[in-house]
């Protein structure tokens, strides 16, 4: 076995593989961006080495500087993971010149795989079905539409190097055939700088259904069971599970087999996957071969009770396979949900930003969350925006499906859009729950499938005043305690106090709808006077956001977290959003001793109020934010003035960039 090796690749992928080598008793070697210096991988590997700056093709598509950080740390093998240079044959090969290992298959496995139409050219050959159609290596447009016309329309075009769905249109007549075709080749072009394209047959309401091959280098071919991957959002995977439900022996079979004789023709060693797709007759055909480890592998080390990774190792080191094919059995069911940092209500457009707060629920046998991020980290633009890996494992498809909803309401993501409540109510579509699912189910039930409603109003009001209060409280409290300076305006904030006999109103907005909240103390508790009435709440603030409330005798824990003026409330998987009205409420975020104001998030400055030596009250606003799509207005903290400016209208700033400068006036003036 090897005693070093370097992960080309980073994320949840990285993490993953270097967790399996650890295991094994191998040291591991990152590599990584700029953008990454504190990611995950890069502190879990036992070394590791910057590449250069964020944009991948700048870092981790950069062969020459990765061979070299395996030179140099004395690594014997590289594993590439999945994306970025994991089925480039080059790279294979500058391994190879390199003397080091590159754990995956020959290069000459994955250029013949590569291309989607030479594969397809593979496999006519080799006897494996393949959808009916046309992949010539002619590619005039009078051709290709006379071959569309031959099969029949509605037709797929394909772009040969492909993947990810991109580069792929479906033509339902010959009259719109042109015009998509060029738009299958500019995108084909320049995701893959080939244009080239192949024509296929467009299989009705069809199943995804793909098998894990695994071999060795002495000659050895096993499966390792179906995935179903037919959850798909344009033509990409969004939930995978195994075994393929509904699936009679005889069928698994037959795929299993159908999935050998593939990889066998193209002298495969590694991990494979080979797919198909299902016809509603269920007929089954060839798809495409991906020779590396897929995404969703998880759920197939679910049901084997295997770690592929490790898998890959050994057949890279030149050990057999560590089972035959009759000791390989299939256990239970699994799933596995991508939570990516998307914004379902804007077309699932990638949100990037400081994840303020990220929890997953704990590992068990029967829950893994495989992911790259974590809580404090920043989402980039740069990179895939898939956060985790939600993969839970039980005995029977049903209690798999109630297990995953479960867990999926108890995953709490703030501070970047998520996929998460979308996911939530994929997962508890009745038709998905009785697996009634083809690659068309999420376009057929887009409307269907929309957020859990939000807690009532007035919950999410109370929490979010409960919550304002004890905080309150709590700076007043750590305020005391700092009596050094007890004559300071930073003291004069008359504190609501939760004990006292006070009265305070707090104003919230959510959407277009204000709401001004009367908080009276009481011995009990505080009087809240919420739109459908009063109520009495009392309650403690936990670690990591955790608020236990009493509302009127109702015990409920709720995640409430605040950053700056915009507090984001969870409650039972739903969540819900408000603003707090109120300049001072900053204060405490902006609070600086040194008299600097800083920004509370990363946003972009939409409004500077503030001239530079202006005297201003308390509370005056000076700056508006805007961020996580809401204007946040920075108060100034005390009577003073304006020092200095730091940026003006349009400047996107980070979080704790300082603002502007500011002069507390001398008390008593
Ligand atoms: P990519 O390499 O871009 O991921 P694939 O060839 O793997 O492309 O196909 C991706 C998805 O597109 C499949 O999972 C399936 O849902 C759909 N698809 C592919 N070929 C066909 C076809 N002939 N008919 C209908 N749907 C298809």
């Amino acid at each position: 076995m090897f005693e070093k090796i370097l992960i080309a690749n980073r994320g949840e992928i990285a993490c993953r593989i270097i967790r399996t080598a650890r295991r094994l008793g191998i040291r591991t070697v990152a590599v990584y961006s700029e953008a990454d210096a504190q990611a995950p991988h890069v502190a879990m590997a036992d070394e590791a080495v910057l590449l250069g700056p964020a944009a991948a093709r700048e870092s981790y598509l950069r062969i020459d500087r990765i061979i070299e950080a395996a030179r140099r740390t004395g690594a014997e093998a590289v594993h590439p993971g999945y994306g970025f240079l994991s089925e480039n044959a080059d790279f294979a090969e500058a391994c190879a010149a390199a003397r080091l290992i590159f754990i995956g298959p020959p290069a000459s496995a994955i250029r013949a795989m590569g291309s989607k139409q030479e594969a397809k050219a593979l496999m006519e050959q080799a006897g494996v079905p393949i959808v009916p159609g046309y992949h010539g290596a002619d590619q005039d447009e009078g051709t290709l539409l006379r071959a569309a016309k031959e099969i029949g329309f509605p037709v797929l075009i394909k772009a040969s190097a492909g993947g990810g769905g991109k580069g792929m249109r479906r033509v339902d007549r010959a009259s719109a055939f042109a015009a998509e075709l060029a738009a299958a080749k500019r995108e084909a072009l320049s995701a893959f700088g080939d244009d080239r394209v192949l024509i296929e047959k467009f299989i009705a309401q069809p199943r995804h259904i793909e098998v894990q091959i695994f071999a060795d280098g002495q000659g050895n071919l096993v499966h390792l069971f179906e995935r179903d991957c037919s959850i798909q959002r344009r033509y990409q995977k969004v939930v995978e599970e195994a075994p393929a439900f509904g699936l009679t022996p005889e069928q698994r079979r037959e795929i299993g087999a159908t999935a050998i004789a593939a990889a066998r023709a193209v002298g495969y060693v590694g991990a494979g996957t080979v797919e198909f797709i299902v016809g509603e007759s269920g007929s089954v055909y060839f798809m495409e071969m991906n020779t590396r480890l897929q995404v969703e592998h998880p759920v197939t080390e679910m049901v084997t009770g295997q770690d592929l990774v490790e898998w890959q190792l050994r057949v890279a080191a030149g050990e057999v396979l560590p089972l035959t094919q009759d000791r390989i059995v299939l256990a239970g069911h699994a799933i596995e949900a991508r939570l990516y940092a998307e914004d379902p209500a804007r077309g699932f457009l990638p949100s990037v930003g400081r994840l303020v707060h990220f929890h997953l629920p704990p590992e068990s046998f029967n829950l893994r969350t495989d992911s790259g991020v974590r809580q404090g980290d920043e989402v980039s633009i740069h990179y895939d925006a898939m956060l985790a890996k939600i993969v839970v494992w039980d005995e029977n498809r049903p209690a798999a499906v109630r297990r995953l909803r479960k867990t999926l309401s108890s995953c709490e993501i703030i501070g970047v859009a998520s996929n998460l409540d979308w996911l939530a109510a994929l997962t508890r579509h009745p038709r998905f729950e009785e697996g009634a699912v083809d690659t068309g189910f999420i376009e057929r039930h887009e409307t269907e499938i929309a957020a859990p409603p939000a807690p009532p109003i007035d919950i999410v009001l109370a929490l979010a005043s409960l919550h304002v209060l004890l905080r309150r409280e709590e700076d007043a409290k750590a305020r005391a305690r700092r009596v050094v300076d007890s004559w300071s305006p930073w003291h004069s904030a008359t504190g609501w106090r939760l004990n006292g006999d006070a009265r305070s109103v707090l104003r919230f907005r959510r959407g277009d709808v204000e709401f001004e909240i009367a908080a009276i103390a009481q011995p009990d508790g505080v009087r809240l006077t919420l739109p459908k009435g009063s109520i009495t709440v009392w309650g403690a603030l936990e670690e990591a956001g955790e608020l236990r409330a009493d509302l009127d005798g109702r015990r409920l824990t709720a995640t409430v977290v605040r950053q700056a003026n915009l507090l984001t409330v969870l409650l039972d998987g739903a969540s819900d959003r408000l603003e707090l009205l109120d300049p001072l409420a900053l204060t405490a975020v902006a609070e600086a001793p040194s008299g600097r104001l800083t920004a509370p998030m990363p946003g972009r400055i939409v409004e500077v109020l503030a001239r530079p030596g202006e005297t201003v009250k308390r509370g005056a606003a000076l700056i508006v934010l805007e961020a996580m799509k809401m204007e946040h207005t920075i108060g100034a903290p005390s009577d003073g003035a304006v020092a200095e400016l730091h940026y003006s209208v349009g400047d996107l700033v980070e979080e704790g960039t300082t603002l502007l400068s500011f002069t507390v006036a001398e008390a008593g003036q």
